[in-house]
């Protein structure tokens, strides 16, 4: 006889990554092309040799740099398996009842749904608005007495678009203090909007105990094999998340290319620089294709294709460049190198599903 396990995680989808296959070019993902740096590379194999030894559990040393880089201090910071893993420990603080509410936008970041059933707590979806954006106004008027958590996704994945400063100040300062606001920045270094407008979660949480921002080291940062990921508000917010954090979950290794990672920010930030002109010139040969793809802040695209998305997904990975398709919503795209972003175009601008 089987063990019985919580009849409702029947009902919970297992998330999906997206698809790899040796020897296709990976835009699936959202990872950047560009191995990790040598000084990185010398971190991991240094903390490599120490393999028999815990990790330290508080992570003192990476907090520390992170604080410093933010200009926070510890009592600001913790970190996490990856900031999927902080996704899933800020349901854990907030909601204990499957009346709790959680809201985010719909499409977003697809572990939000999977990280608010398994903590047994209610998703709250908001669609966005026509132009593929977060409508800040709808999730502040979905906040109810119930509501625990809200998920702003800046930018979205997966649709790549941004809301800028003065929009998400409003938003803010509009939600009940008591409602814990997380601001997942996983694609912070890619965002090009002007001074003046330019939403820093961190700056923005400053003042505001109940706003959490979570960043990581998997994106811009080249590291997302190895999980870390960190988040930045008020030292109580941060003391309960270390509570349910799963011990030694931020492995050795880990900690070590981040610190690495964080001391060489400069060249590893050149490359977004680099990124950020590939996506746009991605971007700018599909709009002449006649595809429709909202303004990216990140570094993927989105194309809304409905109906015929997964049969995109098919003839693209057909043409050895594998992309992510969402149901019957769109296609995400991330932005590789020059020579890869060419082998995409070559398929999209000229495939049979665009001229349906
Ligand atoms: N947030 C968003 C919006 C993401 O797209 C991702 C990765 N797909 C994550 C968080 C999690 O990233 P990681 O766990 O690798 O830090």
């Amino acid at each position: 006889m089987t063990a019985s396990t919580r009849p409702d995680l029947d009902s919970i989808p297992a998330y999906v990554p997206g698809r790899n296959h040796p020897g296709a070019v990976k835009l699936a993902s959202n990872e950047t092309t560009f191995g990790p740096l040598p000084a990185a590379a010398k971190a991991i194999a240094e903390a490599a040799e120490l393999a028999n030894r815990y990790p330290d559990n508080q992570a003192l040393e990476l907090r520390a740099a992170l604080a410093d880089f933010l200009g926070v201090t510890e009592a600001n910071v913790t970190v996490g398996c990856g900031s999927v893993a902080l996704c899933q420990e800020l349901v854990q603080i907030t909601c204990d009842a499957p009346t709790d509410e959680v809201v985010f936008t719909w499409r977003s970041f697809e572990a939000y749904p999977i990280v608010t059933k398994v903590g047994n707590a209610t998703a709250v979806q908001v669609p966005l608005t026509p132009d593929m954006v977060h409508d800040l106004d709808a999730l502040a008027a979905a906040v109810t007495e119930r509501t625990k958590l809200i998920f702003v996704c800046n930018p979205n994945n997966p649709t790549g678009t941004a809301v800028g400063k003065a929009e998400l100040t409003r938003f803010l300062d509009s939600v009940p203090e008591r409602v814990l606001i997380v601001l997942d920045e996983a694609y912070f270094e890619y965002l090009r909007l002007a001074p003046e407008d330019f939403p820093n979660g961190v700056e923005l949480g400053r003042t505001r105990p109940n706003v959490i921002v979570l960043r990581t080291f998997s994106k811009a940062y080249g590291l997302a094999g190895l999980r870390a990921g960190y988040a930045v508000g008020d030292p109580a917010v941060i003391t309960a998340l270390m509570k349910v954090h799963i011990p030694f979950s931020v492995n050795r290794v880990a900690q070590a290319a981040a610190i690495a990672s964080l001391e060489a920010r400069h060249e590893l930030l050149d490359r977004t620089d680099t990124l950020v002109v590939e996506r746009d010139r991605v971007r700018d040969a599909l709009l002449a294709a006649g595809y429709r793809v909202p303004p990216s802040e990140s570094n993927f695209l989105w194309l809304p294709l409905g109906e015929r998305s997964a049969e995109f997904g098919e003839a693209s990975a057909e043409a050895g460049v594998l992309v992510r398709p969402y149901g019957t919503d769109g296609v995400r795209v991330t932005a590789g190198d020059p020579h890869e972003n060419d082998l995409f175009l070559s398929f999209a601008t000229d495939s049979a599903v665009l001229r349906r």
